[in-house]
């Protein structure tokens, strides 16, 4: 007997046929004597709309308010699947983020788990009773309800598995594992059945969509068995903990598994894409020194994520161009305030594009391995694609491009760095 946490994404839930595929996974696993806890997404596409309702509404919406509205989604599926397990003659109740309480703290509509008090939800679970869990929605301090960042359900999911101490949290998705890159986009992926928590955060972070960042370093944090699976199995499937997902392991684990000869190291393990960045160019920007803590400090004080940067060789007039990337969201902000500082700055310019990308390569392989940011950049440059900006880590380069070369860029990279799966036609 094992207690595991199960959390189904919203193409899992969208519409009750899907849901009660869901609720036979889940009933499958409660009758083979597990104690189980499920956490669930709102169906696919409903969050999406909560958030235009907002945006409607109100184009400055009080975050508290979006909280209200947009955690509502993750409530209407908690309650079907609960209903549907009870329709098949299951012992099930929703524990809503305040019922349980998950706790949460800092901003609304970016809040952080902080303690779980999971007693209660335990004993339910011991006493046979499936617990389930609407994702992304928590309660904070002052008793109102808070979201986690688009796609916090995931989570929202290893903040209960580290709660309840589960033996696993298994992501059950709509495909079935972490890729070498995004399947939809490269027809040739290949599924890594077990990847380091390391590079699972990077490639998370850099815009593999497959599990929320937050929930890759708490899952590390915790010790929390992690694995990615597909929702789209039918009856006759085996059960979760034999399907071939893929395994988020230690380093130590990782290291093991080379030693076996079960993993292959490569130097490059993913590429993942981001069209969630925008460029921002500041021109003939005085060229002393405090002039880029000018520009970033207040950004920073406002919570604006810079991520690239570059500054120019200066010019002969002891002025310089700087450019930088911020998160899309952040884009009209950013400008209004460098317009507001424009004097004090003592630039020319703002200039601003959202139609870029950037295209990450990461892997722990290249800790060890000189010359993966030239094989990117030959393999780029050989298609015509131009690079804008660059930053690297110890375990990864991202290039800034043309958005519109997005999947280009990545086939090629896929092919460049040898991951590309066999040819099956061959
Ligand atoms: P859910 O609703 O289940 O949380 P998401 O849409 O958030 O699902 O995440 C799953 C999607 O992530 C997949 O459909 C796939 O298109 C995308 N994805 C991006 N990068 C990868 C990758 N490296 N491996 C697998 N899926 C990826
Ligand atoms: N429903 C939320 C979103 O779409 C949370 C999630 O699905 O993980 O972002
Ligand atoms: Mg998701």
């Amino acid at each position: 007997m094992a207690r595991i946490v199960m959390k189904f994404g919203g193409t899992s839930v969208a519409g009750t046929e899907r849901i009660r595929r869901v609720a036979n996974i889940v009933r499958a696993q409660a009758a083979g004597g597990n104690q189980v806890a499920v956490v669930v997404s709102a169906m696919a596409g409903e969050t999406d709309r909560l958030v235009n309702f907002c945006r409607e509404a109100n184009p400055l919406f009080d975050p508290a308010e979006y909280d209200v509205v947009v955690s509502s989604g993750e409530q209407v599926t908690a309650g079907l699947l609960a209903l549907t397990l009870q329709s098949m003659g299951c012992r099930a109740r929703s524990w809503l983020g305040w019922q349980v309480p998950v706790k949460t703290f800092a901003n609304h509509a970016n809040a952080r788990v902080g303690d779980i008090e999971a007693a209660e939800m335990i004993a339910a679970m011991e006493g046979g009773q499936i617990a389930i869990i609407p994702g992304f929605q928590g309660v904070s301090d002052d008793g109102r309800i808070t979201t986690m960042g688009r796609g916090g359900s995931d989570t929202s999911a290893v903040a209960v598995a580290a709660a309840v101490e589960a033996d696993r949290c298994d992501i059950y998705t709509d495909v079935d594992g972490v890729y070498t890159t995004d399947p939809r986009i490269v027809a040739r992926a290949r599924k890594i059945k077990h990847i380091a928590f390391e590079e699972m955060l990077e490639l998370a972070s850099v815009g593999a969509k497959v599990l929320q960042t937050r929930s890759v370093s708490m899952a590390m944090k915790y010790n929390v068995r992690l694995q990615v699976l597909s929702s789209f199995v039918d009856e006759s499937s085996p059960s979760a903990d034999t399907l071939p997902g893929t395994m988020i392991v230690s380093e130590e684990e990782m290291g093991k598994l080379l030693e076996d000869g079960q993993v292959e190291r490569q130097v490059v393990t993913g590429i993942a894409h981001d069209k969630n960045e925008a460029r921002v160019v500041l021109t003939r920007v005085p060229d002393k020194p405090g002039a880029v803590a000018e520009i970033f400090g207040p950004l920073g004080d406002a919570g604006i994520n810079v991520d690239m940067i570059i500054q120019n060789v200066g010019r002969d007039k002891g002025e310089t161009d700087v450019t930088f990337t911020v998160p899309l969201s952040d884009l009209a902000r950013t400008q209004a305030m460098l317009e507001d500082r424009k004097e004090k700055l003592g630039f020319n310019r703002v200039i601003t594009d959202s139609k870029v990308a950037k295209i990450s390569v990461v892997g722990m392989g290249m800790k060890s391995h000189a010359g993966v940011a030239a094989t990117m950049f030959q393999a780029l440059a050989d298609r015509g694609i131009n690079v804008q900006a660059i930053s690297t880590s110890e375990i990864k380069v991202s290039v800034l491009i043309d958005e519109d070369e997005t999947e280009l860029a990545v086939r090629v990279l896929h092919t460049a760095y040898g991951l590309d799966a066999p040819d099956e036609a061959a």
